[in-house]
């Protein structure tokens, strides 16, 4: 479906909308989808990868680090005045085998991509409320929930996720903020670039259409997640792997 089909069917005029590892491959997918539907978009990432430019406010934060996030929010609260949207993209892999795993390789990935979702969930939450309503969205993986050779400390935060985002479908659900997780299988990004074909032939075998992911094919979904189409969705996981895993 060409995008301007689709963007005729939603519209995230006069929301705001904060998208973490918006410098990412699918982060900045996102970014830019939100963007073409309207909302205004404040793109999260590390400092050195924060670079102004694009049609997005770029905002450096690093997400491990509990007193940023809470500046980060704060000022979100100062300059924007409200928050509809929060996408969770931000994500590392450190990976080895789990007998040979370093402990730092395990706490980092954990806290990338685990601890900062609470932190940032924690902080949005109550400039969330005050919008009356709202959407978030958590970027898991297939891998979360089949688990994955070499992934003890990735598969582990990304299953982590689902159990957070079930949570606060649940606690937020009163003040119509709706959680959702996305699971993505193989995109295509400069997180794959670096793995094995062996894997990237693995992933595309798996793939029941054929053919590997790309980062637009998770920004749809996230786009109908964050917009009216999906208003009675919360606390699902929406798996985005071209029928890589079914279950
Ligand atoms: P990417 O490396 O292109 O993007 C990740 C972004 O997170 C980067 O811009 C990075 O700078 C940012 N980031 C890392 N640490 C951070 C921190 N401490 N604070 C703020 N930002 C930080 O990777 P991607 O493939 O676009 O992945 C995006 C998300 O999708 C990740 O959570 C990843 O685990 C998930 N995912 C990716 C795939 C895939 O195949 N690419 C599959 C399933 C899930």
């Amino acid at each position: 479906m060409a995008r301007s089909d689709l963007l005729s069917l939603v519209s995230l005029t006069g929301k705001v909308a904060l998208v973490t590892g918006g410098s990412g491959g699918i982060g900045s997918a996102v970014v830019d989808l939100l963007f073409a539907a309207g909302a205004k978009v404040l793109s999260v990432d590390l400092p050195d990868r924060s670079e102004p430019g694009g049609d997005a406010v770029r905002l450096p934060c690093d997400l491990t680090q509990p007193p940023q996030v809470h500046e980060l929010i704060t000022r979100v609260g100062k300059d924007h005045g409200r928050l509809d949207i929060v996408v969770h993209c931000a994500g590392i892999t450190r990976d080895s085998v789990l007998w040979k795993m370093e402990e730092s390789a395990w706490s980092e990935v954990l806290s990338v991509n685990l601890d900062s979702a609470f932190y940032l969930l924690k902080e949005a939450t109550p400039l969330l409320r005050k919008a009356g309503a709202g959407a978030v969205v958590l970027i898991s993986s297939i891998n979360g929930q089949r688990g994955k050779f070499g992934q003890a400390n990735y598969a582990a935060s990304k299953a982590g996720l689902i159990a957070l985002g079930k949570t606060a479908a649940k606690e937020l659900g009163r003040f119509q903020i709706r959680v959702n997780v996305v699971a993505p299988g193989w995109i295509e990004t400069r997180m794959t670039e670096g793995i094995s074909d062996k894997f990237r032939q693995q992933a595309l075998d798996e793939s029941a259409l054929g053919r590997l992911g790309q980062t637009d094919d998770v920004a749809r979904v996230v786009l109908f997640l964050c917009s009216e189409l999906s208003s009675y969705v919360t606390g699902q996981v929406v798996r985005v792997d071209g029928g890589q895993l079914m279950a």
